[in-house]
């Protein structure tokens, strides 16, 4: 972003920025990295994540590469906002966990002057938006992409492609669970429910 009227610029106000994309692309990666830096700048941070993501511990954000962050554990957006004051700058890992209501707590952080930066998957495993995401992506002042590599391909990858055949939205899991496919490898996979799909429309 760039300020078009520098006079204004030191008004305080927050932001939203939104980190998504499939699986091992990393979000987690970048999320760390962005509020690591804001630490460094001395800004008051705080992340959250949903309790349900217990993968590798219980009160730290954990990304694939291992890079970790203390972390809170909550069940419902509205922790968020009685566990944010005096900070400056908000992260939520794995954000796609949560209901819809995040998007009026984000709103409200950010009004208040708050950075808030939120990571999550795009889509889930059947390749359909995913959770609160979406209507993230549309209040966000800044939205990152970012891609995984197709484990057939090589190909930026934006699927993440459940191997195991359970069948439930939320499966917890690593490279066993889930690989990155680009659109050509994935599609592949899925033309007959796309048709019937279609059908039914
Ligand atoms: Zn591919």
């Amino acid at each position: 972003m760039y300020p078009e009227n520098p006079e204004n610029f030191q008004t305080r106000s927050g932001w939203i920025e939104v980190i998504c994309g499939s699986m091992f692309s990393g979000k987690t990666e970048e999320l760390i990295r962005r509020l690591k830096r804001a630490i460094i700048a001395k800004q008051k941070v705080k992340i959250f994540k949903p309790v349900i993501d217990n993968r590798y511990a219980s009160e730290k954000v954990v990304s694939h590469d291992a890079r970790e962050i203390d972390s809170v554990a909550i069940k419902t957006p509205s922790e968020i906002l009685a566990a944010s004051s005096k900070m400056n700058v908000i992260g939520i890992d794995e954000a796609q966990f949560f209901d819809e209501s995040l998007t009026g707590v984000v709103t409200h952080l950010a009004n208040r002057g708050l950075r808030v930066i939120v990571a999550g998957l795009d889509m889930d495993f059947s390749g359909n938006p995913f959770g609160p995401i979406p209507s993230l992506l549309a209040i966000a002042e800044q939205v990152t992409k970012v891609h995984a590599v197709c484990m057939r391909c090589g190909q930026p990858a934006q699927y993440s492609h459940r191997i195991s055949a359970d069948k439930s939205l939320v499966i917890i899991g690593e490279k066993d669970k889930y690989e990155p496919l680009c659109r050509t490898c994935y599609s592949a996979l899925f033309p007959p429910a796309i048709k019937l799909k279609k059908l039914r429309d």
